[in-house]
Formats: C-alpha cells, structure tokens, sequence
C-alpha cells in the first residue's frame, strides 16, 4: 500500500522507491512506495507534478495502492524524487475546504443537506436539498467568509469504524470499516469523513463568494469559487459592471435601472413600430388592390416588398383579402431568405397549398398549409424579378385552367 504522504500539509515533496512501471495507451503508470502527490478522489482533482524527469499528469487511487500517470518510464527499485505542482494543488485544496464550509454552514443555518458536490479545473457546485432564496444565500457567503476569517485551525483525526459511530458529523461516508477512518473539522463549523486535502487553517481558503445558483430536484445548485478563483470572479464582474457603466453613462449601482428603462423604450418602440407597419401595409395594399388584375373575376395581386418578417406578410395578405375576391401571393427578402405568404379570400375556388407546392418547386424553398392560406421560405437567389413574373405567368394560366 502506498504511503500517503499528501496529508501533511507542510510537506511538498519526498523520497520514493519505484515499485512498477506499466505501459499504458497514452504514458506510464508508475507505482511508488510513497507519495506526496494526491489522486483523484472524495471530488477532489488529481495533483500534477513531477517524479524524477517525468511529469505526472494525473494519480488515481486503486486499492490503497497509487498510480501516477507519466510521460515516461522509470527504472523499478530507483530512489526517486517526488512533487506536486503548489499551486493547482493550493487552488484544489482552497475549493475542498470551502465546500466544507459553505456545506456545514447551509446545514447548520438552514438544515439544507448538501447531495452532491463536483469539482472541476474552473468551476465548483455543491447540490442541497432545499431551496434557499438570495437572501439565505446571501447569508451563507457572509457567514463562510466570517469563518475564513476566523482563521480556525483544521483538524484531523483518525479512528477506527467502531469509534466513528460516536462522534457528532454533518456527514459520514457509508460503508466505512478498518482502523483507518480520517475525520476532519473545517472552520470550526464542519464536521465529517473526508479523504481530501484541507488548509491547515481557515484563513488560507481566502474568501468564499457564491457566484450562481439555479433550482435543482427541488432543492438548489449553487456555484462557488474560493481563493484566487473568488479574486477571478469579481475582477470579471466589476470589469463587467463598468463596461455596462459606461455605456449606460450611468454609475454601476445605477445599470440596472438604466437596462430596465431601455427594455421599457423597447417594447413602447416596437409597439409604434407594428402599429405604423400596420397602417403602411393597409395603405399599400389599397394601391395594389386599385391596380390588380382580375383573372376569371378574382383579382391577382402578386408584390414584393421586402423587410418584412412571416408574421407581418400574413397580416398584409390579410388586408388584401378582407372584402373582394383576391387571391394574394406576397414576397420579403430578410437577410439571405425570401419568405413567402399565399393567401385567398372567402368564396376564391384556387387552393394556396398547391399554388404554396409550385412556388416551392420554382424557388427550392419549403413551405405549406391550407387551401385558404400557405407560407413558406427559400434561399434568396439572383433572377428574383424573374422568378417572380414567372410564377404570377403561372397562376394566371392555372387560375384560367
Ligand atoms: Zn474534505
């Protein structure tokens, strides 16, 4: 079994016998005697670092025994020596014991029980139980960092599975036996098993800030970053706040009132926008029906008029088929696509979903519906006005059958 050197915090390196080298797909799995370097485990990342000349990538625990993936082999029975890389490892340890923290502090404040808890190389969650509101959550981060601040030493203690029983945690992990169980207590306010790496003291996680949070299974998903990821947080968000300041020529405290009101301006100018859109298209489509040409008594009107979205060439096609026999087959280039509306009025024997189906054939585009109405869409194409002659030369021949 190796020697698990990596719970003494004061200790970065050692001296270690090679026990196995093993060829794998992409490097080495090396076997010590001894190690400081911590394998993935109780949600905690995987050290990096070195063994002699080779880099280890990543450590895993099987069986008590610790294999280092490395980038190359080592010589069985050679003295070697061992370090981890201090400041992913400082980073990893920083965001444990956080977790611990923030975890026994939602326990014993809200009695919400923490469910899960990931950690990766950017970020870190911790699932509860319950739902916790902003100012619960407020109230968590306030109280985690006082207890960052208290500075509490952390405290390990080992003992057997027939002792574990009797001491108080938050959490124990099941299914624990042997003589070997670890317990820490973190911050003075955390209490449980743990395989992980901690701060010797609380004041070394840094600060603890809450960055996100969501409802999750009923109960919450928070996001949380401590020691220099905590920094990294509010160095994004102030760069952000004033960014946003600045463009709003306003204070950030003020940003969001000034964002409310633009979204206010918004929504009043796209409600003018629509109701002169729909003056203009009621005007137009006066004009159109003065000019149209009847066809076997029902008059053709076929037009494009671009800028206009699906919505708005239904309302057009509408205006035009409100009283006369009309059949109306209206164009409107949006960007890189023609959209197109194919309506009739009442008593108009033609059907719009096989005119809508020989549009489409001429065009490549897709679209459908009823025999009253159809819609559909293309990628917009050179020749347009001849296509569009086309299809009016079309429906005049099939409308005269
Ligand atoms: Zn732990």
């Amino acid at each position: 079994m190796t020697k698990k050197l990596y719970y003494d915090s004061e200790r970065i390196e050692c001296e270690a016998t090679v026990l196995a080298s093993e060829k794998t797909e992409d490097g080495y799995d090396i076997l010590l005697d001894a190690t400081v370097i911590y394998p993935e485990g109780g949600g905690q990342l995987s050290d990096t670092g070195r063994i002699a000349d080779a880099c280890v990538s990543h450590a895993r625990e099987s069986n008590g025994e610790i294999w280092h993936r490395t980038d190359r082999t080592l010589p069985v029975g050679a003295t070697v020596h061992v370090a981890f890389d201090p400041e992913p490892r400082l980073d990893h340890t920083q965001q444990h014991t956080g977790e611990h923290i923030l975890s026994g502090l939602a326990k014993t404040l809200f009695g919400a029980v923490n469910v899960g808890f990931h950690m990766a190389e950017d970020y870190a969650t911790i699932d509860l139980d319950l739902p916790l509101n902003e100012e619960q959550l407020c109230l968590l981060e306030t109280e985690a960092n006082r207890a960052v601040q208290r500075n509490v030493q952390t405290e390990t203690r080992i003992v057997s599975g027939a002792e574990l029983d009797a001491i108080p945690l938050r959490k124990r992990a099941k299914g624990l036996t042997g003589e070997d169980i670890r317990i820490v207590w973190c911050g003075g306010v955390d209490s449980c098993t743990c395989c992980g790496t901690h701060c010797a003291r609380s004041g070394e996680v840094g600060a603890i800030k809450i960055t996100a949070h969501m409802n999750y299974k009923g109960g919450t998903r928070l996001w949380f970053a401590c020691g220099m990821r905590a920094v990294a947080d509010a160095q994004k968000n102030a760069l952000l706040a004033d960014k946003l300041a600045r463009r709003f020529s306003t204070k950030p405290e003020n940003v969001l009132a000034a964002v409310v009101k633009q979204g206010d301006e918004l929504a009043a100018a796209k409600r003018e926008l629509r109701m002169r859109t729909e003056a203009l298209l009621a005007y137009r489509a006066a004009g159109l029906m003065q000019s149209a040409e009847p066809v076997c008594g029902t008059k053709l009107v076929v037009h494009a008029e671009d800028g206009l979205n699906a919505q708005e060439l239904k309302s057009f096609a509408e205006k035009l088929c409100g009283e006369e026999r009309v059949v109306a087959v209206l164009f409107s280039h949006v960007g890189d696509t023609v959209y197109y509306q194919l309506s009739r009025a009442a008593g108009v024997p033609f059907s719009m979903r096989e005119a809508c189906a020989a549009l489409n054939a001429m065009t490549g585009g897709k679209g459908g519906g009823r025999d009253d109405a159809a819609q559909g869409s293309a990628k917009a194409q050179t020749g347009f006005a001849e296509l569009l002659a086309q299809f009016e030369g079309y429906l005049k021949k099939w409308m005269r059958g």
